[in-house]
């Protein structure tokens, strides 16, 4: 792969750091391979929070490893390979499942919306997308409390077939969020070609605004833009009081981040009271 971008008259030879690097992913593929068969990967839950009255009003699942020598390894640790394997369709499809088994196991009147990262490979064929609606549909979620959500630096260059693909998922009533919107270069063109009912704001613009004037307007106006759009806004990676003010004197309804509520394990937990830190 270095030698074709490196160009045509260049040769690069496969020396020893690009070998360690290759043994390392092999590895890393086939442990990812065993933690699957054994159970290991899991979600933990990050509450989605109103920002004017502090209650939760949906979760995040959020992918945990749980290594049996390693202890608990995040989704920056294995992502990558778990993405060019093509793992990560079968983590995925794992973690749907879980998540709405357990969403399923809830009272209906309790069961939030609930929030599931995917990969944008499920996107790429019909099949795929089948496999992801037949697992919702066996689990009996009702499909409106389900919020897929697609990356946005995944979806450069957003092909025909998974644009159709959104539209297949929206049709089947889950709602979709495009996630870290604005960190990548596909952000406006994604808008115009994804029906999407929620934009989750790359925390970037909001460690961002406390520098200054410009970086307010600018969440103003994208505050503005998911408006128009028809799309709610959410606001990620809120760590302190002085952010959540911001947001909420901006008019900015839903955030999430560590300040407000971290990830747990246990979906139960989720609803007791003195999980967010700061309800009044
Ligand atoms: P994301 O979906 O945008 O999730 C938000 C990430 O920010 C999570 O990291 C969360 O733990 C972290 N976070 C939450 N609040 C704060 C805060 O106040 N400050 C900071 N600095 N970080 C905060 P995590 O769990 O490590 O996940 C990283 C990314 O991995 C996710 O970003 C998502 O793109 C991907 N991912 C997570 N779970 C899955 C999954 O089940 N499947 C797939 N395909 N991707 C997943
Ligand atoms: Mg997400
Ligand atoms: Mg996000």
């Amino acid at each position: 792969y270095q030698a074709k971008t490196a160009g045509r008259e260049c040769y690069i030879t496969f020396d020893a750091s690009m070998r360690q690097a290759h043994d390392q992913a092999f590895a890393m593929e086939q442990a990812i391979r065993q933690g699957l068969k054994h159970g290991q990967f899991i979600p933990h839950f990050q509450p989605i929070i109103d920002l004017k009255s502090n209650k939760i009003v949906g979760l995040e699942a959020l992918l945990r490893w749980h290594h049996p020598s390693e202890g608990i390894k995040h989704p920056k640790a294995f992502l990558v390979t778990a993405t060019d394997s093509g793992l990560i369709v079968a983590i995925d499809r794992m973690m749907l499942t879980e998540v709405c088994y357990q969403l399923a196991a809830l009272p209906p009147e309790q069961a939030p919306m609930m929030a599931v990262n995917l990969s944008h490979r499920h996107l790429l064929h019909p099949a795929h997308v089948q496999s992801l609606l037949s697992i919702i549909d066996n689990s009996g979620v009702e499909k409106s409390k389900l919020l897929l959500e697609f990356a946005e630096a995944d979806c450069v260059q957003m092909k025909q077939t998974a644009i159709d693909s959104l539209a297949t998922l929206k049709q089947a009533g889950v709602h979709l969020a495009i996630d870290q919107f604005g960190s990548g270069q596909a952000s406006l063109q994604l808008l115009q070609q994804c029906p999407v009912d929620f934009i989750k704001l790359d925390q970037q613009f909001v460690s961002q605004l406390s520098e200054g004037k410009r970086q307010q307007a600018l969440f103003r106006a994208l505050l503005d833009l998911s408006q128009q759009m028809g799309c709610e806004l959410v606001a990620e990676g809120i760590e302190d009081a002085q952010q959540q003010k911001q947001l909420t004197a901006m008019g900015c309804r839903y955030g999430q981040g560590f300040w407000l509520a971290k990830p747990e394990a246990h979906l139960a937990k989720m609803f007791a009271v003195d999980n967010v830190a700061h309800s009044k």
